[in-house]
């Protein structure tokens, strides 16, 4: 019932096309041009999504722009009240939601629970909008003279997201943004739209006002209409660094904020001092996890002297996880999102072999029953490898965790800041010296330790740096309540009614 009420209708063609979200109405695209949908598990084509026409993406921001005054003016209060009832209906569904994120996505069930549960956690903290857009204020900065801010909203903003993550970064972007006053405009990976339709409808049944958030789908010229397009004042890319540095650029030049989070290589260091139980089923998990289609997926291992003798053990736990389609019971890891995908992650684990890495466990031939048409890759780990292979400057982002050797934690973290990624890393010890140590030299954003995954809550903020990170203030927590805001400063002046200007000052004030 979600696929027919929400994303999609039965078309002629029979295959469910999935709708734009204009002005509050959830409308069937009059474009020619079409993308499938496919279940990765299956390669079946299970949805089409349109490229909107030019004037169905002009209509979506014109929606948003006609929207934006009484939004914005809409008591802080008032916003607040749409979002609690939304984080109850995102809870609510969150089955719902999941399934269909294992459907166009193909992670399993249990993950692409996490993945709504991560995003709604950001909902829950756009609730504290009343605290979070608190101005600042001084009485008396001189005589009769008192300042304060206010952080007001920018206008239309837009959000460009990727297809790991179909609800949780869709909601990283709107709900912050809107719940500040503005308006918003969405395009999701049009590999995976299906969730944030859902989530659409959901907010649309919180009493979200129509147009308020529009969504438009395509690829590259969607992209560069909100790149382009005077209306739209900020914009919110996560994704890899081909579109992300083009989007930072682009969208820049033309004069609008950009936050860009992108690509990632992210290193495990494992000391010998570490726990070694939990050590390796945390980088096992960690590194294989959603098939390795995370950007904080810890895909680069550096053991660090004695623990170098830990990667059979590695290798046999990494053995022992089951792939299989992402809604079947007992699944660790599901298919890569496209044949593509596959294609170029065996490229990169047969160029890391070609190149003298040692491939202790190929993941290439994993056959899944019921499922011979998925894009399945197993679990594959690459030892030997070198800073200069190409399986190790690229970003992967598949099942394969490849393995460095380093003789001293400072070997260690000098390969870790030579590699242009910052988005995460962590460190595996048991000695509060080496991770603080580690902690304060590695220039990574986000640094765990004994944490595999270090997701900042979204108190904080998501700190991806270097080449990870374009931009200025970070997605979520307070940086995100600046990406989206303005300040406003007033000075004012209140004199008693005898008090009097006597003569013009000409002079700067002291
Ligand atoms: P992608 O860059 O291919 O697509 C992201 C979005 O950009 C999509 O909406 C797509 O339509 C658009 N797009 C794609 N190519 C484009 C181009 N050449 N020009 C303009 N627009 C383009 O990324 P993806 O494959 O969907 O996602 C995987 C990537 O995202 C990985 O690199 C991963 O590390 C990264 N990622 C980063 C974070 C983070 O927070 N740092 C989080 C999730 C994913």
């Amino acid at each position: 019932p979600w696929i027919a009420s929400v994303t999609a209708s039965f078309s002629s063609s029979s295959v469910p096309t999935t709708k734009l979200f204009i002005d509050g109405k959830f409308i069937e695209s009059k474009t020619t041009e079409w993308i499938d949908i496919h279940n990765p598990a299956t390669n079946e084509v299970v949805g089409r999504v349109p490229k909107a026409t030019a004037s169905e993406m002009e209509a979506a921001v014109a929606s948003c722009k006609k929207a934006f005054w009484n939004w914005s003016e809409t008591s802080v209060l008032s916003r607040q009240q749409i979002f609690l009832r939304y984080r109850q209906l995102i809870k609510e569904n969150l089955k719902e939601l999941s399934k269909l994120i294992t459907y166009e996505q193909g992670k399993t069930l249990a993950d692409a629970e996490g993945d709504v549960f991560r995003g709604l956690q950001v909902v829950e903290h756009a609730c504290s909008v009343t605290s979070l857009i608190l101005g600042e204020t001084m009485p008396s900065i001189t005589k009769d003279m008192d300042t304060h801010t206010y952080r007001l909203p920018l206008g239309v903003c837009a959000g460009i997201a990727p297809f790991n993550f179909p609800a949780m970064i869709p909601l990283w972007m709107f709900p912050m943004a809107m719940v500040c006053g503005n308006t918003f405009l969405m395009k999701p990976s049009e590999r995976v739209p299906g969730a944030l339709m859902f989530l659409a409808k959901l907010f649309q049944d919180a009493g979200a006002p129509d147009g308020t958030l529009n969504i438009i789908h395509g690829q590259h010229e969607a992209v560069n209409f909100i790149c382009d397009h005077p209306d739209i004042k900020a914009i919110s890319f996560v994704g890899s660094n081909q579109a992300g540095e083009y989007i930072y650029e682009r969208g820049s030049r033309n004069g609008k904020r950009v936050q860009a989070n992108m690509g990632a290589k992210n290193h495990g260091v494992v000391m010998p001092d570490a726990n070694k139980e939990n050590t390796l089923n945390q980088l096992v998990g960690a590194a294989f996890g959603a098939a390795g289609q995370r950007c904080m997926a810890l895909s680069t291992a550096i053991l660090v002297g004695e623990a170098q003798r830990w990667l059979p053990e590695l290798v046999d736990r990494a053995k022992n996880l089951r792939v299989n389609a992402g809604d079947q019971p007992g699944a660790d890891l599901g298919p890569l999102i496209s044949p593509q995908a596959k294609e170029r992650v065996c490229g990169l684990i047969e160029k890391g072999v070609k190149e003298g890495a040692s491939l202790l466990l190929d993941g290439r031939n994993v056959k899944v029953k019921g499922y011979e048409k998925g894009n399945f890759v197993g679990p594959t780990i690459l030892a030997k490898v070198k800073p200069n292979m190409t399986c190790y400057k690229e970003e992967i982002f598949g099942p394969v965790l490849v393995v460095l050797e380093a003789d001293t934690l400072d070997e260690a973290i000098e390969m870790v800041n030579n590699n242009p990624y910052g988005n995460g890393t962590a460190i595996f010890t048991t000695n509060g010296a080496t991770a603080r140590k580690y902690s304060h030299l590695v220039d990574v954003g986000q640094v765990g330790v004994n944490v595999p995954i270090p997701v900042p809550l979204p108190m904080f903020s998501f700190t991806g740096s270097r080449a990870s990170f374009r931009g200025d203030a970070n997605f979520y927590g307070k940086q995100g309540v600046q990406f989206y805001t303005q300040l406003k400063t007033i000075i004012s002046q209140w004199k008693e009614e005898d008090a009097t200007i006597s003569k013009p000052a000409v002079v700067m004030p002291t």
